[in-house]
C-alpha cells in the first residue's frame, strides 16, 4: 500500500516474511510490486492524495475490492482504466520486461496467460519502459 511517496509493505507478507523485500529487484514478485506500488507513487504526485483515495474509494464501490485490479477484464485504454488496474498494468508490465515472466489470473475459474501482445497494449499511454 502506497500513501503519498511512501510505500508500505504488510509485514505477514510472503515478500517481507522471506526476506525478498529487503531487495525487491531481485525477484519477480518482487519487480512487480516495486512498479505497482511506484505507480500508485506517481498517481498521488499527479493528482493529489485527496483526488487518489476518492477515485479508489469510488473504484473499489464500484468494482470490488479485487474487481479494480482486473484490467484485463475491461480492455479499456491505460487512461480510462482505474487506479489499481493501471499500477497492475504497471506492475505486469515490469514484471514481463525484467524477469519474461507473464501475469496469470482466474478468469471464470480457469488460469489464463495475459500474453506478451496485450500486455504491451495495455500498457501503452502508461509511461513506463517509454510506453
Ligand atoms: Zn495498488
Amino acid at each position: 500500500m502506497t500513501i503519498g511517496d511512501t510505500i508500505y509493505l504488510n509485514p505477514s507478507s510472503q515478500l517481507v516474511r522471506s526476506g525478498q523485500a529487503q531487495d525487491l529487484s531481485r525477484t519477480a514478485e518482487g519487480v512487480h510490486t516495486l512498479a505497482h506500488e511506484m505507480n500508485h507513487v506517481r498517481q498521488y504526485q499527479q493528482s493529489g492524495v485527496a483526488s487518489v483515495f476518492k477515485d479508489a474509494i469510488w473504484q473499489a464501490a464500484r468494482y470490488g475490492q479485487n474487481g479494480a485490479y482486473e484490467y484485463f477484464t475491461r480492455d479499456r485504454s491505460y487512461r480510462d482504466e482505474t487506479l489499481e488496474g493501471q499500477s497492475q498494468i504497471v506492475g505486469d508490465y515490469a514484471r514481463y520486461k525484467e524477469t519474461g515472466v507473464l501475469p496469470v489470473y482466474a478468469v471464470d475459474g480457469k488460469r489464463q496467460t495475459i500474453g506478451a501482445a496485450a500486455l504491451e497494449r495495455w500498457s501503452s499511454g502508461s509511461g513506463a519502459y517509454g510506453k
